[in-house]
């Protein structure tokens, strides 16, 4: 089927690159409307979905159960820390969960495992801003 809305979906394509961190369809779609695209939610969720699956996109689950979004830089495999606080994101690389992933798979029987392991915490700066906010006083 042709796609009618090719435009719009390299528009959600372009904001979910000029994202910071993982976003959600609802967050992508709110900047969208205020720049009065008229991209309607549905077209934000269809065109994340078919860039997670073609590979353009990484999806993950938040703690909250939300489905996130974010265009990466690595391309293959790869693993992520996230900031809960700001939504940094740092791509990194798991030998150490590669090889346990591995071994536990084929030591039960499993072929073609796969694996999502993901990191939340807090970023240095914000561990700083929270720090400071606890600060050493009395309250
Ligand atoms: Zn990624
Ligand atoms: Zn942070
Ligand atoms: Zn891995």
């Amino acid at each position: 089927m042709a796609q009618r809305n090719t435009w719009q979906r390299e528009r959600v394509r372009e904001a979910l690159t000029d994202a910071r961190g993982f976003v959600s369809a609802q967050t992508l779609h709110a900047t969208l409307r205020g720049e009065n695209t008229g991209i309607g939610l549905a077209t934000v969720y269809r065109a994340l979905a078919d860039m997670a699956s073609a590979g353009d996109a990484d999806s993950l689950q938040s703690p909250e159960g939300e489905s996130l979004y974010r265009a990466c830089t690595s391309h293959g495999h790869h693993h992520h820390l996230i900031c809960r606080s700001c939504g940094l994101t740092i791509e990194i690389a798991g030998k150490g969960v590669e090889e346990w992933a591995r071994t536990a798979a084929a030591a039960h029987g499993f072929t073609e495992a796969e694996h999502v392991v993901d990191i939340f915490g807090l970023c240095r700066e914000c561990t700083a801003t929270h720090a400071e906010a606890a600060g050493p006083g009395e309250h």
